[in-house]
């Protein structure tokens, strides 16, 4: 690529993510981060995402703030129309996601001026360090996934040839895997991610997963939303394979603190949010005393069936405490989520004295708040980053992918939770709900609050993740050079 400009120029860097939102919330926020360090950014939604971003957020008043900060638009493949739930993405992605938008990545950087000198890509997108590479355009890779469920996916063959894989039915489900280094005492079958219980190891998806992990470790360098302190161990097994790691996050926190630095308004974030955040759970919140609300959201990919979705409600109503639960449209699945809004609006109406719902909330706000006690959440990565950072004990519920990892690692290394996969029962939700809202309330608040301690100081001057950031902001300066 041709580079005639001054070099006194900030840097340019073309920021990539997979179009769902737990992807775009850490790639947005790293945007911005690199942004408030003066570098040029160019962040490429997809055309559906983009429009629903533009509808529901400020994001044109926000980013004007950032002079050289672009939005670009880019194709996910699939017809306006396609209703886009469940595991849509990588249902389709070999087929249609990748072959379509490689090519019209490369368009766009071909394109564009002027030109990039460094990508972020997601690493779940494999295509974009051939495109670079193609283009003589260094690629950093962005795993957005946690570090346990990336160093699993990194490990499946391992566990494959070990015959250790596949799981032989659900009386094996308790089995301990041996050839995960450095998660040899707590990782059984089934905190493996959801894609390991394919009964066949040939299963396209597994296949996928590992492919693209694999890839990611090929890039310049990768970039994971963790920090030393919380996954030190595990970022020392990655390190083997790829040696140059940013561990600086997490990223929401690390956005936070260097707009406190710049005397803005940490609470004036973006909101990146691809549904409408209904603030009038905040007040909700408001009336409610301390630490008695038990926070309840499956992100959002999760969906359910209403029988699942009545188990929990149950479990909610029959326990002690009081709750916040997000219900999102298309969240229940199947043939019985025809009429959803009458199930949910009989539920809500027979417990509008112990419980509020709302379609989406304000997530980080409502962690923070004073009246949340507890999180009940899938373990999505960066809901429970947020719930760390806030110093929230969980309740963990994984649904798929690096989940089910996750909510191990809450529960038996970190210890700030409790661990409830694979069982839908009221009985058990309302036991494990009462564990950590009344039984154990103490023992769990104070060792959330010593995790978020501990985390939220790598992200100030001088820990861990803040200098991990002010080298990758250096090292993408040289690139510049
Ligand atoms: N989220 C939100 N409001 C909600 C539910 C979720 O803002 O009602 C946000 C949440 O703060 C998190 C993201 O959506 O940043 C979900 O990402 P996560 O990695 O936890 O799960 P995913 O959606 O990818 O399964």
């Amino acid at each position: 690529m041709d580079k005639d400009r001054s070099s006194q120029a900030p840097p340019h860097v073309l920021v990539f993510p997979i179009p769902l939102q737990g992807h775009i919330n850490s790639m947005i926020k790293l945007s911005e981060l690199l942004a408030l360090a003066g570098f040029r950014i160019t962040f490429l939604n997809s055309d559906h995402n983009h429009e629903r971003l533009v509808k529901l957020t400020d994001m044109a008043t926000h980013f004007a703030r950032y002079p050289g900060f672009e939005f670009k638009t880019i194709t996910d493949g699939l017809p306006p129309d396609h209703p886009r739930t469940g595991n849509w993405f990588m249902e389709n992605y070999v087929e249609v996601i990748e072959p379509k938008t490689k090519q019209n990545l490369r368009e766009i950087l071909l394109n564009i001026s002027p030109p990039v000198d460094c990508i972020i890509g997601d690493g779940f997108l494999g295509f974009v360090l051939d495109v670079g590479k193609d283009l003589g355009i260094p690629v950093i890779c962005f795993r957005t996934s946690s570090p346990h469920g990336f160093w699993v996916y990194h490990s499946i063959p391992d566990i494959i040839q070990a015959g250790e894989l596949p799981i032989k039915g659900s009386e094996d489900m308790d089995r301990l895997i041996t050839t995960v280094p450095g998660m040899e005492t707590y990782l059984r079958c089934r905190d493996l991610p959801s894609f390991c219980r394919a009964p066949d190891m040939e299963d396209p998806i597994v296949k996928l997963v590992f492919k693209e992990t694999r890839r990611s470790t090929q890039a310049n360098a990768l970039i994971l939303n963790t920090t030393e302190e919380l996954d030190g161990p595990i970022l020392s097994q990655i390190r083997t394979k790829c040696r140059n790691i940013y561990a600086l996050g997490p990223i929401h926190a690390q956005l936070n603190t260097r707009l406190k630095a710049k005397h803005r308004d940490p609470h004036d974030h973006f909101s990146n949010t691809l549904w409408k955040e209904d603030e009038s759970c905040i007040s909700w919140l408001d009336q409610q005393s301390n630490r008695s609300v038990i926070y309840v959201s499956f992100g959002s990919i999760t969906t359910m069936s209403r029988d699942k979705l009545v188990e929990v409600w149950y479990g909610l109503v029959n326990s002690k405490a009081k709750f916040l639960l997000v219900v999102r449209p298309n969240f229940m699945t199947g043939e019985d989520s025809e009429g959803e809004d009458d199930v949910v609006r009989e539920l809500l109406e027979k417990t509008k004295d112990r419980g509020y719902t709302v379609q989406w909330a304000p997530q980080e706000a409502v962690l923070n708040h004073p009246a949340v006690g507890g999180f009940l959440t899938h373990s999505g990565w960066n809901s429970t980053l947020e719930s760390i950072v806030a110093g929230v004990p969980m309740i963990c519920w994984p649904y798929f992918a690096d989940q089910q990892v996750n909510s191990r690692a809450v529960s038996e290394v970190w210890k700030i939770g409790l661990d409830m996969k694979d069982v839908c029962d009221r009985k058990v939700v309302e036991k494990m709900v009462n564990k950590v809202m009344v039984d154990r309330k103490e023992e769990f608040a104070k060792s959330a609050a010593e995790m978020a301690k501990l985390i939220n100081q790598s992200v100030n001057e001088g820990g861990s993740s803040c200098s991990n950031l002010d080298r990758l902001i250096e090292d993408i300066r040289e690139m510049r050079l």
